[in-house]
């Protein structure tokens, strides 16, 4: 018999959890003859009743069809995906929130795409954004064509982490151990064949979203930081952009000197184009120190969670 772990990272959940377990189960109870289905729940690092509420869970389903590993302290989404990812060992893995904004039975006809055998993975795709506020829509958008313009990747617009993947999709994913993990450029990155399944925004019931708007920016920037090239290489354009006006103005200049239109101190435009100058170089050392960073915090190889406690090995 098959198996699916579902994974479910959770970050202050304790609303969330018995609503989700409950509906979940729903939908696993439909296709629990033909697979052997566990929810792997990783806990990153909650601060409220999350785990609580998961032993509650342990208590009554039993530990071998409830998993749960703990994180010492908040590591972030990207890093509970990657330890719910690497302690399966199921045929199908299934990833998905624990707000229930996620719609569970999306899972019946995913793993009926799946199964039917020529995709490797069945993705979620929102196709409105009702109930989110504009500005986000906007940037998210922005976002989108920005990086698979800068990257040539293909991230789908509204695409979301609720997934399911073969066995082999996962192994190519715990693959890649790098420590600023960027979720939706490693699913693009290690391609196979993806179909995507339509779903309406559904909006959260219990709880309340993790991103601020500070976070959403850092998250991007992270993205394409960790996919992206191109603003490094961009550098050397700029540069030689820069160059090539200062040459202008010089022929300019000295055509000026020459017909007598105007004499050498001109300290005015000097001074412009120091500024101007001075800000292209300071904008690049900055950038180039966006990426000296990433590869500082890389080379430290640092492990991508810290477990605190777990189920898995009982
Ligand atoms: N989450 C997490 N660690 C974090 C932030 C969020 O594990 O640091 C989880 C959260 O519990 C939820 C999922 O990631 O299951 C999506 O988070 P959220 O609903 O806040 O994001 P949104 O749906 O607003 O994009
Ligand atoms: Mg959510």
């Amino acid at each position: 018999m098959q198996s699916i772990d579902i994974i479910v990272p959770c970050y202050n959940e304790e609303a969330s959890i018995a609503p989700f377990y409950t509906e979940v189960s729903k939908v696993l109870a439909n296709v629990s003859q033909d697979y052997f289905c566990r929810i792997l729940f990783v806990d990153d690092g909650s601060s409220d009743d999350t785990m609580t509420e998961i032993h509650k869970l342990v208590d009554m389903a039993g530990g071998d069809r409830i998993k749960y590993i703990s994180f010492s302290r908040n590591f972030g989404k990207e890093s509970a995906l990657y330890a719910g990812l690497s302690n399966s060992n199921a045929d199908y893995c299934v990833v998905m929130d624990a707000d229930l904004q996620h719609p569970p039975e999306l899972i019946t006809e995913m793993l009926a795409e799946i199964a039917s055998g020529d995709c490797d993975c069945v993705g979620a795709r929102r196709t409105s954004r009702n109930g989110e506020p504009v500005i986000r829509s906007f940037f998210s958008r922005g976002f989108y064509y920005v990086i698979n313009w800068a990257t040539g990747m293909h991230l789908v617009p509204g695409m979301t982490d609720f997934r399911i993947m073969k066995r082999k999709v996962v192994n190519a994913i715990i693959s890649m151990g790098e420590s600023e993990r960027f979720i939706k450029g490693i699913y693009s990155w290690v391609g196979f064949k993806t179909r995507w399944i339509e779903y309406k925004n559904v909006e959260r019931t219990y709880g309340q979203s993790k991103w601020s708007f500070r976070g959403l920016w850092n998250y991007a920037k992270s993205g394409f930081i960790a996919f992206a090239v191109t603003p490094l290489r961009g550098v050397v354009y700029m540069g030689m952009l820069a160059v090539l006006a200062a040459l202008v103005y010089a022929v300019k200049l000295w055509h000026d000197l020459h017909v007598h239109a105007r004499h050498w101190e001109d300290t005015t435009t000097i001074i412009i184009l120091m500024l101007f100058l001075g800000g292209v170089i300071i904008t690049v050392l900055g950038l180039i120190g966006e990426y000296i960073a990433r590869i500082y915090m890389e080379v430290k190889h640092r492990p991508i969670y810290i477990e605190r406690e777990s189920n898995l090995d009982d």
